[in-house]
């Protein structure tokens, strides 16, 4: 191998290893930019958690407060009649739970 071809390898091996530092710093940001932004994310995350917590205490707060209409509709139904639009008057057999009726007296409304 003359001095000239070697000097050649030599260069060109140069410029991969150029290359290659290259790459491996833009890769090397990009891993620091995606840790960052999982980091900022399971903030975010958290902070939504503690939301939900507060929101869904308050609601069950407010909750066992039945409005007038189901309160009377909690009395028909303790009286042994159904408040369902499927059996709506109709006595309940035996005292029988009805998923209907205890959907519309104490089921949630969004
Ligand atoms: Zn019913």
């Amino acid at each position: 191998m003359d001095s000239q071809s070697l000097y050649d390898e030599l260069k060109e091996m140069d410029t991969r290893l150029s290359d290659t530092a290259a790459n491996f710093s833009h890769l090397h940001e990009a891993l620091i930019e995606l840790m960052e932004k999982n980091a900022e994310l399971e903030i975010e995350n958290q902070h939504l958690r503690e939301r939900v917590t507060e929101i869904t205490n308050k609601v069950g707060q407010n909750s066992p407060q039945l409005s007038k209409s189901r309160k009377n509709l909690e009395k028909l139904y303790n009286e042994g009649f159904h408040v369902c639009n499927e059996y709506y008057g109709k006595r309940r057999e035996n005292d029988e739970d009805c998923i209907f009726c205890t959907d519309i007296i104490y089921g949630r409304r969004d």
